[in-house]
């Protein structure tokens, strides 16, 4: 844990927004339910806390990458749910997975065999999901290897399948011809099993795509207050804030060069505020020069290049009220989304979410995102 006062930024996740989109992609979605993926950390927002938040709402299908996540979340898991490991098992990693109580979500008929096989051995009956690959050529079987599963009865002997998975290349632009032509081979293929369950849609699925409902629906990146459909309406709330603080502040005169190679010149004489946050907190390198934050909801831009450890800001045109060593300034929140950072950045909010860095203090409330002001109180929850 890192404390507030001596943290150069601040994350805020809002775990009362996070609940909100969840129940309202539930609520949405019924009969389906609704899972959460929460790999990678709960995109970088911290796992435990996200789950705990879910469970309490009544969420009880959880989705991670690896099998270290699912380790990771399943001491905050009731009994009655689940911990799904999509890139399937590591070649000799079915004890451990078997142990630790997680559900993989096996891709190949070796993954389908070596988990057989261990269930086997131990005398009991283990369960799984089983992933098709209905037209993105990443990750499951090929449809006739389902259909062969359904012939070779003795190969899924000892494996008790709670769901067909599979995953939509282009549930982002929903008009995309490509979805129809996943969705139809992915029921078909799920004929195979006709009274086994089914789960295809992501966030841009669950929102957007109806017919990808299915049994159980798995957003992500929508839980976290981001639509990945442009186009679709659905209001979700923000969840996420970042704010980081000032650490310096100088006065520049006219033709000063500012940062790394000197890139910024000022132009006049020009304030220069120095804040604690760079590339290696996630925040991305492309935003040299292009790059905006916000001090006591004035917009100032980058001035030259981003440190791997500050970001000089040219803040002339801030009250001097708001300037001050320790001031937080806004980096993500009510006048700068993440979406609109990522698209600043010519990447996707996925990346930028997730890679949000390691050295932030995080706080984890149950309030809507916090403001620039500095002296408001937060509920906060550990
Ligand atoms: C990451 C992932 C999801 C969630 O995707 P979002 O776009 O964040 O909703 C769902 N299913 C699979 C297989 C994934 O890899």
């Amino acid at each position: 844990m890192i404390d507030e006062v001596q943290a150069s930024a601040i994350l805020s996740v809002d775990l009362a927004a996070l609940v909100g989109n969840w129940r309202q992609i539930a609520a949405m979605v019924a009969p389906a339910a609704a899972a959460a993926v929460v790999k990678a950390d709960a995109y970088g927002l911290g796992a435990i806390p996200v789950v705990r938040a879910l469970v309490d709402a009544g969420c009880r299908h959880f989705f991670v990458a690896q099998l270290s996540e699912a380790a990771a979340i399943l001491p905050a898991l009731p009994h009655d749910a689940s911990a799904y490991v999509l890139n399937g098992l590591m070649p000799g990693a079915e004890p451990a997975c078997a142990a630790t109580g997680a559900v993989p979500v096996l891709n190949s008929l070796d993954q389908v065999a070596r988990w057989n096989d261990l269930a086997r051995s131990e005398r009991r009956v283990l369960p799984a999901i089983l992933q098709v690959d209905s037209g993105m050529a990443r990750m499951g079987l090929l449809p006739q290897e389902l259909a062969f599963l359904v012939q070779e009865r003795d190969r899924i002997d000892h494996i008790r399948l709670l769901f067909i998975a599979s995953h939509l290349a282009c549930a982002d632009n929903p008009k995309n011809p490509a979805n129809a032509a996943q969705i139809a081979n992915f029921e078909a293929a799920c004929l195979a099993f006709p009274s086994i369950p089914r789960t295809l849609a992501n966030s841009g699925g669950s929102l957007a795509i109806p017919v990808s409902r299915n049994e159980l629906v798995r957003p992500g990146l929508a839980l976290y207050g981001i639509n990945p459909v442009p186009a679709d309406e659905t209001p979700l709330q923000p969840v996420v804030s970042l704010q980081a603080r000032i650490i310096q502040l100088r006065n520049v005169p006219a033709g000063a060069g500012v940062g790394y190679d000197l890139q910024f010149v000022a132009q006049r004489e020009t304030r220069i505020a120095t804040i604690g946050i760079g590339y290696a907190d996630g925040w991305p390198y492309s935003l040299a020069n292009c790059g905006t934050a916000y001090v006591g909801g004035v917009r100032v831009p980058f001035a030259g290049r981003v440190s791997m450890d500050s970001i000089t800001l040219d803040v002339t045109g801030v009250p001097q009220r708001h300037l001050f060593p320790g001031a937080l300034v806004e980096l993500i929140g009510p006048n700068q989304s993440l979406a609109q950072v990522a698209a600043d950045a010519g990447t996707i909010p996925y990346e930028i979410l997730t890679r949000l860095g390691r050295r932030f203090a995080r706080r984890h409330v149950f309030a809507s995102p916090i403001d620039t002001s500095m002296n408001r109180s937060t509920a906060e929850c550990a």
